[in-house]
């Protein structure tokens, strides 16, 4: 049977009003809600740049020495690292805190690029899950540190 689509005649009152085209949205979302389910997280495609983790030396501190140039790099301004000020001063820079708002990122994958010691990734394989709150998608370092991929290593191969 043809398709056909009179856009000459004008749209009653009721369809004016936009409540039709409301109730068929939320039945076609129903309708798909109940057909697929409610996934609690979807997967990025092998390869595709997903959830950030923080690489691990030997004796489990993070590779980061906050050097500040994945913080520089990102087009988001979505990353912020602290300086651990309580080291001496010739020892080796250290992170106290590292955080990335997830909410903000755009998955560029800059902060990796630029990155000198191989101490952030996003091979997790992972997307950012649905979550209630703002708070939920900001990773502070402690996540970052342990948001590694089944079966990955979270020391660095590079170094
Ligand atoms: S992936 Fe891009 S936007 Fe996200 S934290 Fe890294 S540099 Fe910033
Ligand atoms: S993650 Fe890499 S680029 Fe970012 S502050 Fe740490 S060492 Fe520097």
């Amino acid at each position: 049977m043809p398709i056909t689509c009179d856009i000459d005649e004008e749209p009653g009152l009721w369809e004016r009003t936009r409540i039709p085209g409301l109730l068929r949205a939320l039945w076609f979302g129903a309708s798909q809600l109940i057909r697929r389910g409610c996934p609690a997280r979807i997967d990025p495609p092998p390869g595709a740049p997903g959830e950030h983790r923080l690489m691990l030396r030997e004796d489990g501190s993070v590779r980061c020495t906050a050097c500040m140039l994945c913080v520089a790099a990102c087009p988001a301004g979505c990353i912020e690292v602290e300086l651990d000020e309580s080291l001496p001063p010739d020892a080796e820079r250290r992170p106290k805190e590292f955080r990335i708002d997830l909410l903000a990122c755009t998955l560029c994958g800059r902060c990796v690029e630029v990155c000198p010691c191989d101490a952030i990734r996003m091979d997790t394989g992972k997307l950012p899950p649905p979550v209630r709150s703002r708070d939920g998608l900001i990773y502070d370092m402690r996540k970052l540190a342990s948001n590694h991929p089944e079966g990955a290593s979270p020391l660095s191969r590079a170094l």
